[in-house]
């Protein structure tokens, strides 16, 4: 059935009346190139294929060189329109590493070339590790490209989802890939390590194996999942917290180590948030998105992770050949992801951590019939996270007060 996605919010938001009251958009500031469509691996909870968007089956393999020029030549527009001094390009897939070694040496430079000297562009790629060879790590290292790769933990924990497509693990290879960025020459370009959480996982065990590679920052991600189509073990109204008491136990032995091992970016930014910073990560806070996807084949789309909700949940009907980004920053739902808290349902209006929480990701909040606007479906367990957090800091900060010198 198709979705009928026009009477659902965001689609329901009248732009221009908002324009009227005075509200601009802010220009985006990250762009996502996925230069392939297909992965090498086929794990089980990727939100590309398995999915209720199945839109990858139509994309061209590799984008081309015509879409790497016309995508270089929008986003140096958008940074010469909005005066930025920095933009950061995620090469991103599927498997980006698939698009070979020559196209991703063709798009980083066709990129900084577009933009010119007035912004710099920063490049990052996510990749499952697969084929990070010394060959790859020396061309990133030339081009000055952060290299982050995907890693849910020890062997069983990892190979549990992250197989190939003949059922083999994929832990061994990715695990000797990180190794050699991690302790070789290109360590300087080694961005961090991303991992999915599992509930089955031994929390503390999965980091302190994360830790094994030194890496410079990790990133726990929350599965995805929203109120229709749950994250597993998470049923929507429980007041449980299983993703809460996981990630807390990875918390208590982050913040307990002296000296500090390495970054976890959850952690790190609700600590950033509860200090009065603002938001620097999709899926906490109120700060404005500020992220655009460029798919292989050129069109304008919102964030991967919307895929989970329904077919066709990122698409916004233009084309990197005949529109602007900024086209892009007026539709409903880009315009919804800067509201702030103004874009926030009544039940997280009155909530005590809104402004650290901001309802959780986006596209956790999806459920069918009535759109976006509701609180992340991992809600207990974001508000439980975030008062531990601000226990332990508020105690920190007494001891701190009570023995600094008068
Ligand atoms: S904890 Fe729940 S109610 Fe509070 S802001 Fe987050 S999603 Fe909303």
């Amino acid at each position: 059935m198709e979705h009928k996605q026009g009477l659902e919010w965001p689609y329901t938001l009248d732009v221009a009346a908002l324009a009227d009251q005075g509200w601009t958009p802010r220009p985006f500031r990250n762009f996502i190139l996925k230069i392939h469509s297909r992965c090498d691996l086929a794990c089980d909870y990727c939100y590309m294929y398995n999915a209720a968007d199945q839109g990858w089956r139509a994309q061209p393999l590799t984008m081309t060189r015509t879409v790497v020029r016309q995508a270089a030549e929008r986003v140096a527009e958008h940074a010469g329109a909005h005066g930025l001094p920095l933009v950061n390009l995620v090469l991103h897939g599927g498997e980006p590493l698939l698009s070979g070694p020559d196209l991703i040496a063709h798009t980083v430079a066709t990129m900084r070339a577009a933009v010119g000297p007035a912004t710099r562009v920063r490049v990052s790629v996510q990749t499952n590790g697969m084929l990070l060879t010394d060959d790859y790590l020396r061309l990133f290292a030339d081009l000055d490209v952060l290299v982050g790769v995907s890693l849910d933990g020890d062997r069983a924990a990892h190979d549990r989802h992250r197989r190939r497509r003949d059922g083999r693990g994929s832990h061994g290879r990715v695990a000797a890939a990180v190794r050699r960025l991690s302790e070789g020459p290109y360590r300087r370009i080694f961005g961090g390590l991303l991992c999915t959480v599992d509930l089955r996982n031994d929390p503390v065990g999965t980091y302190e194996e994360l830790l094994r590679f030194r890496p410079p920052g990790v990133d726990f991600l929350l599965p995805h999942g929203n109120w229709t189509t749950p994250p597993p073990g998470r049923r929507p109204g429980s007041a449980a917290t299983p993703y809460a008491d996981w990630l807390i136990q990875v918390f208590d032995r982050w913040y307990g180590a002296s000296p500090k091992e390495t970054g976890v970016r959850i952690f790190e930014e609700i600590i950033h948030m509860l200090l009065g910073g603002a938001a620097r990560v999709e899926g906490l806070g109120l700060e404005p998105m500020r992220c655009v996807v460029i798919e292989t084949d050129g069109a304008i789309e919102q964030g991967d992770a919307l895929k989970t909700a329904y077919a066709g949940a990122t698409g916004t009907g233009l084309h990197v050949a005949t529109a602007s980004l900024d086209a892009a920053l007026l539709l409903p739902p880009v315009v919804a992801r800067q509201l702030g808290a103004a874009a926030l349902g009544a039940t997280c209006r009155s909530c005590a951590v809104r402004r650290v929480c901001g309802a959780g990701h986006y596209a956790h909040r999806y459920r069918a019939g009535s759109g976006f606007a509701n609180p992340t479906v991992y809600c207990p367990d974001l508000y439980r996270l975030i008062t531990h957090i601000h226990r332990r800091l508020s105690a920190d900060v007494a001891r701190l007060r009570s023995t600094t010198p008068a």
